[in-house]
């Protein structure tokens, strides 16, 4: 027997009908470039407006773009800094049938442009201060018709089909029906960065995206409602900024956007200024503000900051030392979120059993993993025969994850080796190795490709990272494998030190010891002025492999 419900369709419309109908006079506050200093720094301009307004205007974006011919499903791209003109075409885009695909501003320029080719993107919506670009975009990109330049640029730039956003939102007509849509059309697109071959297109349905902002809003995971004031560092071109714009509009959230200031000092006068109650960003963005946070302590000027309830960390793994300073110099609190492009992206988030202490060594313990699963996810461990593995906390594994918001393969079929069967089910292989316990969280040991594989042993480094940037003189650390006549590989940490510190091998090797096997520990330590740090904020070990392979050789 069937039963009798509605067949609603989960689409991106009914997110865009909420902020208008339900919540038009909460506030949208951006950070926009208003100039240069004399040392050529921009300098900013604070921009507000309502979720009334943004309604408005994405609905003539919409329109506007339906005006110039494109059909459902055509590809409209964003290079573009966090604002509300951005949250306008994240709701005007997929609204007008059209998908949004928003592009890392920090990639080479040819990788932008073969992304842009790739996708086969008809319109660009490109920030003002990425103009000078337009140009060579135009020439390497030929199915791109129009360029919709976001905020004023000094002159107009006289190239066909290039157009002032403003002028042309302003000038179009409001969407005045939604088009017929199924919820498993299109909705937006994102490419994973790419580290290991060319980037891979993941395409989002309008289902997966209200399902997603519904399951990522309740109180176990990013706790997201009306009362709240969300402040996403993390960009809206890094998979959806984890998909808060929607979550936020959804339920009537206000946002702040900080554009190109997300310095120490200017995320913390905005959590402040703004009264931000919730946050998210990637592990170096909570680094710079602690560093700020510190700073005005000391100079006895803290930043007032009660109302923050939470500090959303993820991308990479938020070091225990970490989680622990906030808490317990700050008082505020950081929640770890686990995901990736291919899963829109939340999958885990880490906050503590029923009956723990947030603050307790075994909270800030479970605080230091990934987590539990979100609703409607899975996560499973498989062995390199593709057999599953216990969930006994110890026993490492390639992650497997499926959940309806999950990718269930790559645009244009690449990559399918990722997607598979198993007993007659859908999987994603995350790529990723980790750990599982009886109680279900997960804990993140390596991505595979970065895992140090010593005498046929796994040796994860992402614990011996986490336990070396515990000691007080190290700023960031990365440990990768270097090659080894007798083992093949062994553990290799290159660290950066804080201001005015320095640490030996020595030091960090008695520092952690207590903590792991002997044979987990690196063999040596190479202290560097600066890590390199790739277009999503993580440290590109490929890079630190290529320079310090041999070092043990030499
Ligand atoms: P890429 O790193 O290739 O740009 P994503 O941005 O999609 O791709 O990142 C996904 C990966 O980031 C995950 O597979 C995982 O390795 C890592 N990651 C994300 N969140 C966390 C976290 N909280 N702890 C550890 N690793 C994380």
């Amino acid at each position: 027997m069937q039963g009798n419900m509605m067949d609603v369709q989960l689409t991106v419309p009914t997110i865009l009908e909420r902020i208008r109908t339900q919540y038009a006079g909460r506030e949208v506050v951006s950070l926009l470039v208003a100039g240069r200093d004399e040392q050529g720094n921009p300098v900013p301009h604070k921009h507000r407006t309502t979720y009334g307004q943004v309604a408005d205007r994405a609905r003539r974006l919409a329109g506007g773009l339906l005006g110039l011919g494109l059909a459902k499903g055509d590809r409209v791209a964003t290079l573009a800094v966090n604002s509300f003109r951005h949250l306008e075409a994240y709701l005007g885009v997929p609204s007008a049938g059209l998908v949004l695909h928003t592009v890392n501003i920090r990639l080479h320029p040819e990788q932008i442009g073969w992304i842009l080719n790739h996708a086969e993107d008809r319109v660009l919506l490109i920030e003002n201060v990425f103009a000078a670009m337009i140009p060579a975009i135009k020439a390497a990109c030929p199915t791109l018709e129009h360029i919709l330049i976001l905020g004023p640029t000094p002159q107009p730039i006289p190239l066909p089909g290039v157009h002032d956003y403003d002028t042309f939102v302003a000038g179009s007509e409001p969407l005045a029906r939604y088009p017929e849509l199924d919820e498993r059309d299109a909705a937006a697109m994102c490419y994973t960065s790419g580290t290991t071959g060319n980037p891979k297109g993941v395409v989002y349905t309008h289902r997966s995206t209200v399902l997603h902002s519904l399951a990522s809003a309740p109180k176990d995971a990013l706790n997201v409602g009306e009362a709240d004031t969300v402040l996403p560092i993390v960009p809206m071109f890094h998979v959806n900024a984890w998909g808060l714009p929607y979550t936020c509009a959804m339920y009537g959230a206000k946002q702040v956007y900080a554009g190109v200031f997300a310095d120490g000092r200017s995320v913390a006068s905005l959590l402040q200024d703004e009264g931000v109650t919730i946050t998210a960003g990637v592990p170096t963005i909570w680094m710079g503000l602690l560093a700020e946070l510190d700073r005005a302590a000391q100079d006895g000027q803290p930043y007032r900051l009660g109302g923050l309830e939470r500090l959303i960390v993820g991308g990479s793994a938020a070091p225990e030392a970490m989680i622990r300073a906030f808490q317990t110099r700050h008082n505020l609190a950081l929640l770890q979120a686990w995901g990736m492009t291919e899963t829109h992206p939340l999958g885990t988030a880490s906050g503590v059993p029923h009956g723990v202490d947030a603050s307790s060594d075994e909270g800030f313990a479970l605080r230091a993993k990934q987590g539990r699963t979100v609703p409607m996810i899975e996560l499973d461990l498989l062995d390199d025969q593709g057999a599953r593995l216990p969930h006994d906390g110890k026993t490492m594994g390639r992650l497997i994850i499926r959940g309806p918001w999950v990718a269930s393969s790559y645009f244009k079929g690449e990559g399918q080796s990722n997607f598979f069967e198993l007993d007659g089910q859908q999987w994603f292989d995350t790529g990723d190795i980790a750990t599982l316990d009886e109680r279900g969280y997960m804990h993140i040991q390596d991505r595979a490709k970065d895992l140090i594989k010593s005498g046929g042993e796994w040796i994860g480094s992402v614990d011996l990272e986490n336990a070396i940037m515990a000691h007080p003189a190290v700023a960031m650390c990365a440990v990768i494998a270097m090659d080894d006549p007798k083992w093949d590989e062994r553990p290799l940490a290159v660290v950066t030190t804080k201001p005015g510190q320095s640490v030996t091998h020595d030091e960090l090797i008695d520092f952690i010891a207590p903590r792991f096997a002997k044979w987990w520990l690196p063999d040596a330590t190479i202290v560097t002025d600066q890590l390199p740090i790739g277009a999503t904020g993580k440290i590109l070990k490929r890079e630190l492999r290529d320079q310090y392979r041999s070092y043990g050789s030499t």
